[in-house]
């Protein structure tokens, strides 16, 4: 069967990468959550000083970047079906999810350096096609020749409420306010910023999921790719 590229684009905590992981174990594709690799330059900005909430130090990072000192793998985990992030070799999946870099990610995935760099590991990764990878600008600037683009959006309150959930089952002690204040920030940040910003691509599919539940979900993607691959 042929192999195709899939890019899910959307808002923040829609449930994409809920979607796009099921869809590639489903298929047996590539999963790439490029959320996690802006989390991850993040992390490594906010550990180095880089950024304090007001500013970002973009010469230290940019060369940090340049020198190679930011690498960013995925390595698969048998035990949860999905793949984990590492930052520079150490496990990081956990803390990149946490509150502190939700609320501190999207002005580092404003940075044209930094999106430069992304975007080409990003683009290597499908060169074998079979790749399912979510971001925000996956079928406009990663892969605009993908075979299938999906737009996923849903009200801010459920994308919060979602995120609440995920959050607090995993022990976090976090305030849905908070988290609803951050989700529509990143949206904003993320639509209006200059280099690559959140758009939904001239010929994406859009898919509001707020009525819908993880399963059908899943069916609708499951369907569209099908009509691709016949
Ligand atoms: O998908 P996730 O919510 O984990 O993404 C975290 C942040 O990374 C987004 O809010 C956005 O600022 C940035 N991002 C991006 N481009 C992508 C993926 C994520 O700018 N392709």
């Amino acid at each position: 069967m042929k192999k195709i590229i899939i890019a899910l684009d959307g808002h923040s905590s829609c449930g994409k990468s809920t979607m796009a992981k099921w869809l590639a174990k489903e298929i047996g594709y590539v999963y790439v959550d490029t959320g996690a690799m802006y989390r991850a330059v993040t992390l490594y900005s906010l550990r180095k000083g880089y950024f304090n909430g007001e500013e970002i130090d973009t010469n230290a990072l940019s060369a940090d970047i340049d020198n190679g000192k930011i690498s960013v793998t995925f390595k698969f985990n048998a035990e949860t079906g999905r793949p984990d992030t590492y930052l520079n070799g150490e496990l990081v999946e956990t803390e990149i999810r946490q509150m502190e870099v939700s609320s501190h990610v999207s002005p580092i995935a404003a940075l044209g350096f930094v999106r430069e760099s992304l975007t080409a590991q990003q683009k290597a990764m499908g060169e074998e096609k079979g790749i399912v990878m979510d971001g925000r600008d996956i079928g406009t600037a990663v892969f605009p020749q993908a075979e299938l683009k999906i737009f996923v959006t849903a009200s801010a309150e459920v994308r919060a409420k979602r995120r609440y959930d995920e959050l607090t089952a995993k022990g976090d002690d976090v305030k849905f306010e908070d988290i609803l204040k951050n989700v529509q920030e990143r949206d904003y940040i993320d639509s209006h910023r200059e280099v690559a910003p959140l758009r939904q691509a001239d010929d994406a599919i859009v898919l509001d999921n707020s009525n819908m539940t993880i399963p059908e979900q899943n069916e609708w993607l499951l369907a569209k790719y099908k009509e691709i691959v016949g």
